[in-house]
């Protein structure tokens, strides 16, 4: 049987390693590096199997080229959700990146999606796709476009930039994304999100009350 001052002594272990532990955490967080990455497009044309479709056998024998471009990397990224996905687009109709989405979604991820009102229905559009699989879309009710091209994973990693999620622009314009997991950064972008959630929330629905079209506004 242990005697009282046993027992004490085994007390004080446990702290000195539970602290020595929380020690060990809190250093190996401060010595993360932060995420910084900027991703440049037109990607070239590559192959993205490697991302969309993991069950195919590897190495994949297609003729595209298999090195990594932007794509890749913004797949990559947006693939590496494991609780949450919030994404704010003004016009998607990249089918890469609606697999990925629904990807996301059929492995539990949380999606949800805010869109714009007058480019989520036009031809091409991934919206209707994600919403038919059960994705949550809300979209604005406004005269102005909901014009924000950001994805926030995770509530850590913010990825954001010019890039409308399209394969004209993927592959055809000069973009530019910014990939970060700034906390103060990051946070304003949840919070953003929170928001137009909210303003968007359908059973406060009151679509162009002046039956104004905002195409006719551009
Ligand atoms: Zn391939």
């Amino acid at each position: 049987m242990l005697c009282s001052y046993s027992w004490k002594l085994l007390g004080l272990s446990a702290f000195v390693v539970a602290l020595s532990v929380e020690c060990v955490v809190q250093l190996l967080r401060r010595r993360r590096k932060p995420l910084r990455e900027v991703l440049f497009f037109p990607a070239g044309v590559t192959c993205t199997d490697a991302e969309l479709h993991p069950e195919r056998p590897v190495p994949c024998t297609c003729k595209l080229p298999h090195v990594e471009s932007s794509l890749n990397r913004l797949l990559r990224h947006l693939l590496s959700a494991r609780q949450s996905l919030d994404l704010c687009v003004f016009s998607f109709s990249s089918l890469h990146l609606g697999r990925a989405v629904l990807m996301l979604h059929e492995r539990g991820v949380r999606v949800r999606v805010i869109a714009d009102s007058d480019y989520m229905a036009v031809s091409g559009s991934q919206i209707g796709w994600l919403r038919k699989a059960g994705i949550s879309v809300r979209h604005d009710q406004d005269t102005g476009y909901m014009h924000h091209k950001f994805a926030v994973v995770d509530k850590k990693i913010l990825i954001t930039g010019s890039l409308n999620w399209t394969s004209q622009a993927i592959q055809g314009n000069k973009e530019n994304i910014l990939v970060l997991d700034d906390t103060v950064i990051v946070q304003a972008f949840v919070d953003e999100f929170e928001k137009l959630w909210e303003l968007y929330n359908p059973t406060t629905y009151n679509f162009f009350p002046n039956g104004i079209n905002k195409v006719a506004l551009v």
